[in-house]
């Protein structure tokens, strides 16, 4: 007998002026005195200091911790624990993207229950164990593409090595999530894509993953559609209200949905960010369309689907192998027109991916757990191919 056990428990407020909302809430739970956990550039932006004026204005005690930049690490989780101690708070505010609100996300549990941040490591050798009771956390996503405000997980990298390790509890989820697509409208449509296509691919791949969860799938699959419909848009006029709630809309969604785990693309994205410091999502971007080519014979039927959905030429009509790979030409036409490189070697990113790379990002990218749930089983030699044709 299998048991199967699916649980959707965030509460979320949705909607132009939600960020209004946090101050009140924080008052009507009798909390005086929350840190902000945000990003380094962020925390100089109107968007942000506008936001803390606010809190305050609700007679908050408010202090802000913005020790966090490029992929987080293990030291700034635990500058952010100390931040925690010295301004006594009582309550974790997550503003930012993914690596704000993944540190944020540990923050409280650092600040009360001390320790380092390693040490709370799934895989830490001596783990220790996440206390029930950690301090209120509230999250405001600033990017539309991890949905970290709706994860369990907190990735943050080594120092020294750049390994990414992951905090995995139930208790770290944020009790609310305020979710403003006002919070958005200041991106740059370079991170739109990226992000964008980060959020794509998370509803693309756990969709496509065959772990058993027909709740999972249904929202993954309008996540698909929403984000198809929205991230060009969202891309060419980043003023587009609408557009950018979708694209918050479906990143949410696909975190959701990625409790049902992800496949090689993730694989081959977390390679190339601990190889060659590559932006997450713009990883995602560039590997999708070679990845989906590798697993179209494994994922016919679904892939056909997610044709469909995506609007992709030919994705309504024909035989259904037809349809299904419609969706890779789909994937590309999508790529040019949000400006994402087709390959590796178009990049410009912190230094270019070569071949002499290859032997640590097939290492790398077989380690990683996301290619267990991928729907063609991927061998070294698979990854090696993947990135080749990407490169
Ligand atoms: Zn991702």
């Amino acid at each position: 007998m299998t048991i199967d056990r699916f649980a959707f428990p965030t509460t979320i407020h949705f909607g132009p002026g939600a960020a209004k909302l946090v101050g009140p809430h924080l008052v009507e739970r009798g909390l005086k005195r929350p840190l902000v956990v945000t990003d380094r550039a962020l925390a100089k932006l109107p968007v942000a200091t506008a936001f803390v004026g606010r809190l305050a204005k609700c007679g908050l005690d408010v202090a802000v911790f913005e020790g966090i930049w490029g992929n987080p690490t293990v030291a700034q989780a635990n500058a952010g624990g100390a931040a925690f101690r010295a301004h006594r708070a009582d309550a974790v505010v997550g503003l930012g993207g993914g690596a704000a609100l993944d540190v944020a996300k540990i923050v409280g549990v650092l600040g009360t229950a001390g320790g380092d941040a390693i040490e709370y490591a799934w895989d830490h050798p001596a783990v220790r164990a996440i206390p029930d009771a950690i301090p209120y956390f509230v999250a405001l996503p600033t990017t539309a593409g991890t949905g970290s405000e709706v994860g369990r997980s907190a990735v943050i990298s080594e120092d020294d090595t750049h390994v990414k390790r992951i905090v995995f509890s139930p208790s770290i989820l944020a009790k609310q999530v305020f979710a403003d697509p006002e919070l958005t409208l200041g991106l740059p449509g370079g991170v739109t894509a990226a992000t964008g296509m980060d959020a794509l691919t998370h509803n693309v791949e756990s969709y496509l993953s065959p772990a058993y969860h027909p709740m999972c799938d249904g929202i993954a699959l309008e996540g698909a559609r929403i984000a198809a419909r929205a991230l060009p848009v969202a891309v060419r006029d980043g003023t587009d209200l609408h557009a950018r709630g979708e694209m918050l809309m479906a990143s949410m969604m696909g975190a959701i949905a990625f409790q049902k785990d992800l496949g090689a693309v993730h694989s081959c994205a977390h390679a190339l960010s601990t190889v060659a410091d590559l932006h997450h999502g713009l990883a995602n971007g560039v590997m999708i369309d070679h990845v989906m080519g590798f697993n179209l014979p494994s994922a016919v039927a679904k892939m056909a689907e997610l044709a469909r959905v995506c609007g992709a030429p030919g994705g309504a009509t024909g035989s259904e192998e037809a349809r299904a790979a419609s969706f890779i030409p789909w994937l590309r036409g999508l790529k040019a027109s949000v400006g994402i490189p087709a390959k590796l070697s178009g990049l410009t990113g912190p230094r270019p991916v070569t071949r002499a790379d290859f032997p640590r990002l097939v290492e790398v990218a077989f380690a990683d757990m996301c290619h267990q749930t991928n729907p063609r089983k991927c061998s070294k030699a698979d990854f090696e191919a993947l990135f080749a044709s990407a490169l």
